[in-house]
């Protein structure tokens, strides 16, 4: 009976208190994320983590045994080995000292998602997955034009971003289908204003069971 009781409170302590909450941030190139994850950061308290701008920085490292790694397949609008990302990821988060992450850009394919699974599931707190669902002509538009104002990406440009897009509806959307099977998507109109669109955020955020 007690050891029922206290493998029951060790569970739930467990399961609420000492896993960190994950909201994952997914969405085509130029959807909005990193954009709207600011918001959420100033308003809601999440620590966020963009897994592209993780990669960025690795690239950036001197030294990196990665580096050209990584470059090249940014340039290429490919997607990282997901043991590269997901430590990344991790040391993240385990430096940050948070317990609350918006985690944007990531899992991308299926790679990714079965890394995740492997490595980090079982050690977080999924709250949900939210999706920046914008037309594709608005986002390839935002890209240009943040290429255009000095993004510095390599990948702001045409033809980078045609690759991108395939990667987003071939190796993305599939991994939306599949937490959108287990009910986990919240679904955002990212065509609008950045202020219409974090209108619609806050919806979602406040309707949120509590975080830990
Ligand atoms: N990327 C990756 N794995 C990730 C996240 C990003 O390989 O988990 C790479 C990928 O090549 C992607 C690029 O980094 O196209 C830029 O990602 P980011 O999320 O910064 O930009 P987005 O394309 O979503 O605007
Ligand atoms: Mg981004």
């Amino acid at each position: 009976m007690f050891n029922r009781l206290f493998s029951g409170i060790k569970s739930f302590v467990m399961s609420s208190t000492i896993k960190p909450d994950v909201v994952f941030v997914l969405g085509a190139p130029g959807a909005g994320k990193g954009t709207q994850c600011e918001n959420i950061v100033k308003q809601f308290g999440f620590v966020h983590l963009s897994a592209g701008d993780l990669l960025r920085e690795e690239r950036n490292k001197e030294g990196s045994e990665y580096g050209e790694l990584i470059e090249e397949t940014i340039r290429n609008g490919r997607i990282v080995p997901v043991e590269i990302t997901c430590s990344l990821i991790e040391m993240a988060m385990k430096k940050s000292g948070s317990n609350k992450f918006l985690i944007d850009g990531f899992p991308r394919n299926k790679d990714n998602l079965d890394g995740w699974n492997r490595q980090m599931a079982s050690n977080v707190n999924l709250l949900f997955v939210l999706f920046f669902d914008c037309p594709q002509e608005v986002c390839v538009n935002r890209c240009l034009q943040r290429g255009a104002g000095g993004s510095g990406r390599s990948d702001d440009n045409p033809e980078s971003l045609k690759k991108r897009f395939h990667t987003y509806m071939n190796d993305t959307m599939p991994i939306i289908r599949y937490y959108e099977e287990k009910n986990l998507v919240k679904h955002v109109d990212a065509g609008g204003t950045p202020d219409e669109i974090f209108e619609a955020v806050k919806a979602i955020y406040q309707n949120m069971p509590p975080c830990n």
